[in-house]
């Protein structure tokens, strides 16, 4: 079996490498570079923001995906000699006073409801954990097994692994149209004219697969949510664990740098950061993390996240379109997701569908544009 597979990022490179693993020929088609997009853009947190905002069914994706992470480090590292940096280093949540949301009582009961380890911490032992944090904290919740990872690291292994797997990458070739036999999906076609037949097609292009669904004659609901991130040069040691808050969050990496995120803008395609976003977020690290103040500023960042309107991906055949399948929509958890849809994906298209329930993620559900971890509100 022959397999394109039309997007780089993340989703599309790992599902690409797992099916390959399963002996299937893959071709992945990328419009500029693989992992320069989102993927490579993310934070790396490895766990979604206010998880209890989800259906159960999310986390039941979300945990099966984490618990794939330990053996898919160790496994990718020894095999490519790229160290990706996860590591547990908790998150944290710290409370205000002034809160716009009151996260404590739903996040207690997810986290006992789910299993997932939790602290309750009141001011002194907040601040114990965390000295950069405001003397405003109340107290905070911290889970101690969050991981964490670096996305540039994680995408540059999994490209060599592509490599040593042999999986055919083909460049600067943007998927314009399907090819087809009667109504059968039998490959794709690129803007410069390249035609790659195939026997099935994965849609894995990330923010971009709205739009190329609706080329190729299906609604698929994803738009991009764009986000800005700046990179500090701290101290390691400075920050231990993942501070998370409504408008802003800190991941300390193994060096020392912090990293500022994110912006949340449905803005379209609009590329580049702004000064009026880096201020707003550096506003917030003021107010949560005075400690930080001062830091240098080594670098500014932005990415297209794939939102969905109820911030779910869609995973799994077009049923109107034999032949095509679609793994995309991962919005802000794409990279925590990235294992479990590979495995998911790439089994059932050699034929052995999923043992999860997969409704919730079926590529033609009727959307809740309601949710609240769905797309913004529109900016303008
Ligand atoms: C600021 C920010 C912070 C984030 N933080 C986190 C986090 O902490 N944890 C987490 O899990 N997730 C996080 N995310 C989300 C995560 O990064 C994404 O969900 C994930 O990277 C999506 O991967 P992808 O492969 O679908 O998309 P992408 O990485 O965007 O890849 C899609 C690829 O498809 C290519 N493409 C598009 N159209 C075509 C075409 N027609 N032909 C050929 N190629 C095409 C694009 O060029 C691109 O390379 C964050 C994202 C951002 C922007």
């Amino acid at each position: 079996m022959h397999v394109a597979v039309v997007g780089g990022g993340i989703i599309g490179c790992l599902t690409a490498c797992y099916l390959k693993q399963l002996d299937v020929d893959v071709t992945l088609v990328e419009r500029g570079e693989t992992g320069r997009e989102s993927s490579w853009a993310g934070a790396g947190i490895l766990c979604p923001i206010h998880p209890w905002l989800y259906p159960d069914s999310f986390t039941h994706l979300i945990d099966a995906s984490l618990a794939i992470y330990p053996g898919f480090q160790a496994d990718i590292e020894a095999k490519t000699g790229i160290s990706i940096e996860w590591k547990k280093s908790g998150l944290l949540i710290p409370f205000f006073d002034d809160d716009k949301i009151d996260h404590w009582q739903a996040a207690i009961e997810w986290s006992e409801k789910f299993d997932w380890k939790v602290e309750q911490l009141n001011t002194a032992e907040t601040l114990e954990h965390e000295p950069s944090l405001s003397s405003q904290t109340q107290k905070s919740l911290l889970w101690p097994e969050v991981g964490q990872l670096r996305n540039p690291r994680l995408l540059r292994a999994v490209r060599v692994l592509m490599e040593q797997l042999g999986v055919t990458t083909v460049e600067h070739a943007e998927v314009t149209s399907l090819l087809k036999v009667e109504d059968r999906v039998s490959g794709v076609a690129c803007a410069n004219g390249r035609k790659i037949e195939a026997d099935q097609v994965l849609l894995a292009g990330g923010s971009w697969c709205g739009e190329l669904a609706r080329q190729m004659g299906f609604e698929l609901p994803v738009q991009p949510v764009k986000g800005q991130i700046v990179l500090l040069r701290g101290e390691a040691g400075l920050m231990h664990s993942i501070v998370k808050h409504d408008d802003a969050y800190f991941v300390p990496r193994v060096d020392g740098r912090i990293l500022v995120g994110a912006s949340m803008e449905y803005v379209g395609f609009e590329r580049g950061t702004t000064d009026e976003v880096i201020g707003q977020l550096m506003a917030s690290m003021a107010r949560i993390a005075p400690g930080l103040k001062g830091l240098e500023v080594e670098q500014k960042w932005m990415g297209f996240r794939p939102g969905s309107p109820d911030g779910m991906p869609f995973l799994g055949p077009v049923a109107s379109m034999p032949g095509l399948w679609v793994a995309s929509g991962h919005y802000r958890n794409g990279v925590a997701l990235a294992p479990i849809t590979a495995e998911i994906m790439s089994q059932w298209m050699v034929g052995n569908g999923p043992e999860m329930d997969m409704s919730t993620f079926a590529v033609d559900r009727p959307v809740d544009n309601s949710a609240t971890v769905g797309f913004p509100e529109k900016v303008a």
